[in-house]
């Protein structure tokens, strides 16, 4: 039987280069198509947390990262529903902010060099099993044959959907967002926005120029369109809606949702699922980026050992949602506890004033959320109860 590779990898944000990456520099035949052409834009917050900055640099690929113009941020703060808020340092190494046209193309040139086949412009319709290979089918018809696919084509992938792994939530959140210039704010930072029931994140890379991305359920989502979806909801952020008094939009605004679905399983006889493809994190606490990493690295691993036994079958492959479930499984409840205090006017100022206090407290939460200490660290009933007393 003949193969067009190993391996092909479904996608190419941050996870598809990754994990394409580390594979072809082991000598595997690895094939990357991605239905957009790079450098391609995508809907984000444009924040790597201090753990993906970790990650990169680990991975080798931090100094291209950097030489893309990414700004260094040591600190993020973060604004309650009443203009009250915290700002605090990372307590473990720097966080940074680069639009994603830029990062992504910056990871993909490295699984280029590496050694990876990259096929642009090649959207993936469906996906065939077969005991001894599995068939990759094009939209435009052609098929290519692999021994393994991974499978990195983001949120609501479509081989997800395909294999039935699909799991959308019904009360999830849909995001609007775009570039601004002439904001009051000129120095490069990250902000945090909490409103009720919805948030903004904010890349402040500096001149006055940021990328705002807003969070909110759906039934605040206005008929007419993005823009007035997006000026309600900034009613609803006061201390965002006076750093953006006299802003000019500089780009189309960019929606998605719903966000933070899960996948029932991230494996299947010759297929892995990683990345958004795998699940995804609600975007508030700004982690997808980290776990599209980590999630590539491991997968990375296991893939290796597979092609080069021969077996790989779905029992083992589900090493690798073992190792991920361990990972994701306290990220996941820190996230939700988060969003139900943390989007609460009621709950948010008093939980701000608390962490403006203490600061040892906010710095366990950002380092939690910023993937460079164990969520139990914030999970834990001696954290919840100082928080809270
Ligand atoms: C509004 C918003 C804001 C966010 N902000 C942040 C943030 O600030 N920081 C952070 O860490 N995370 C953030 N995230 C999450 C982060 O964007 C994702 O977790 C991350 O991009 C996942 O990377 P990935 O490689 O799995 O998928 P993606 O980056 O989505 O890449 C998937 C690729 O697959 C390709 N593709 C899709 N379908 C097909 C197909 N059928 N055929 C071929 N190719 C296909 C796409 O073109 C794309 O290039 C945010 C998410 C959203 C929605």
């Amino acid at each position: 039987m003949s193969f067009d590779a190993d391996v092909i990898v479904v996608g190419a944000g941050p996870a598809g280069s990754t994990v394409a990456m580390l594979l072809a520099a082991s000598s595997v035949r690895v094939r990357i198509v991605d239905r957009a052409t790079f450098p391609r834009d995508k809907p984000c917050g444009d924040y790597c947390n201090p753990g993906a900055v970790g990650l990169l640099r680990d991975l080798g690929m931090l100094p291209a990262v950097l030489d893309a113009g990414a700004a260094v941020i040591s600190a993020m703060r973060v604004y309650a529903q009443d203009g009250s808020r915290f700002e605090a340092p990372f307590p473990v190494g720097d966080g940074l902010l680069l639009p994603r046209l830029r990062l992504d193309a910056a990871l993909l040139g490295h699984a280029s060099r590496a050694g990876a086949v990259i096929e642009e412009g090649v959207a993936v319709e469906s996906v065939r099993i077969h005991p001894d290979a599995v068939d990759v089918q094009m939209a435009s018809g052609r098929r290519l044959r692999a021994r393994l696919l991974i499978a990195a084509d983001g949120m609501h992938s479509t081989i997800a959907r395909r294999l039935g792994r699909l799991r959308v939530p019904a009360a999830a959140r849909y995001t609007v967002g775009a570039y601004f210039s002439s904001l009051s704010h000129t120095t490069p930072g990250g902000e945090l926005h909490l409103g009720s029931g919805l948030y903004a994140g904010v890349a402040h890379f500096g001149g006055g120029v940021a990328n705002v991305c807003m969070a909110l359920p759906r039934r605040l989502w206005r008929r007419a369109g993005p823009q007035p979806t997006f000026e309600a909801a900034l009613t609803c952020l006061p201390a965002l809606a006076e750093a953006m008094a006299g802003a000019r939009r500089e780009s189309a605004f960019r929606c998605c949702g719903p966000v933070g679905f899960a996948a029932r399983d991230p494996v299947a006889d010759r297929v892995l699922l990683i990345g958004d493809a795998g699940g995804q994190i609600e975007p508030m606490t700004g982690q997808g980026i980290f776990l599209a990493l980590h999630s590539a690295s491991l997968a990375a691993g296991v893939a290796l050992e597979a092609v080069r036994t021969g077996d790989l079958s779905r029992r083992r492959l589900a090493t690798y949602a073992q190792r991920r479930r361990l990972e994701i499984a306290g990220k996941l409840a820190v996230s939700r506890w988060l969003q139900r205090l943390a989007l609460h006017p009621g709950i948010t100022p008093l939980l701000v004033g608390r962490l403006r206090a203490h600061p040892s407290l906010a710095g366990d939460l950002l380092g939690a959320t910023g993937d460079v200490l164990r969520p139990g660290s914030v999970l834990s009933p001696a954290y919840l109860a100082r928080l809270f007393t």
